[in-house]
């Protein structure tokens, strides 16, 4: 079964804090609820402002935000990832090829570079078409991949499916004095 996410990450991809800052933000804005899992990768419940906070697109859909009675993880739900050693650059199954920041083309060879681009994504490499030193965390993956070392998760959100409103993004802002952007990945489901 596929997982979807909408994930939160800060524009600046060397930015990081511990993740009981952000998750104290979350809670007083009513992002997140109250906390399950295990501590090394806690994970939250919707809070009493969620839907306020994000918008779903289309008519009506039916969000599943309890837990489920199996003990699965498939219901809508937060999940802060990091902080990391360095940044990583996050892909799935829904990413395209990034294009440059500086020429704005695609690089089309980019399902063989990812491998290196994922450990290594602030290592510049000339950009193939205008050869200008880029490194991974910049290119532009069009929300559908991106790079961080802190990452807020909400799960079981599909690509295009929601969005943020600005009142959650200024809320991590204030967090990390910087902004906030977010993309979509789809992937198998590992949970
Ligand atoms: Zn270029």
């Amino acid at each position: 079964m596929d997982n979807g996410q909408l994930i939160l990450h800060p524009d600046d991809p060397a930015y990081s804090t511990a993740p009981a800052t952000l998750s104290k933000a979350l809670a007083e804005t009513g992002f997140i609820g109250d906390a399950f899992g295990k501590p090394e990768e806690q994970r939250f419940l919707a809070g009493e402002r969620f839907l306020q906070l994000i918008t779903f697109m289309g008519c009506s859909p039916h969000i599943e935000l309890e837990p489920q009675p199996d003990g699965s993880l498939n219901f809508c739900h937060i999940r802060i990832h990091g902080p990391l050693d360095q940044p990583l650059v996050l892909w799935g199954r829904n990413t395209t090829a990034p294009r440059c920041p500086a020429c704005r083309k695609r690089i089309t060879d980019w399902r063989g570079r990812i491998g290196e681009w994922e450990r290594l994504a602030e290592a510049p490499f000339p950009c193939p078409h205008c050869h200008e030193a880029i490194a991974p965390v910049h290119l532009d993956w069009r929300r559908q991949a991106g790079s961080g070392r802190i990452f807020v998760a909400v799960q079981q959100v599909f690509p295009g499916e929601a969005v943020p409103v600005p009142e959650l993004m200024e809320t991590l802002a204030h967090v990390s004095h910087g902004e906030w952007g977010h993309f979509y990945l789809l992937q198998e489901n590992d949970d």
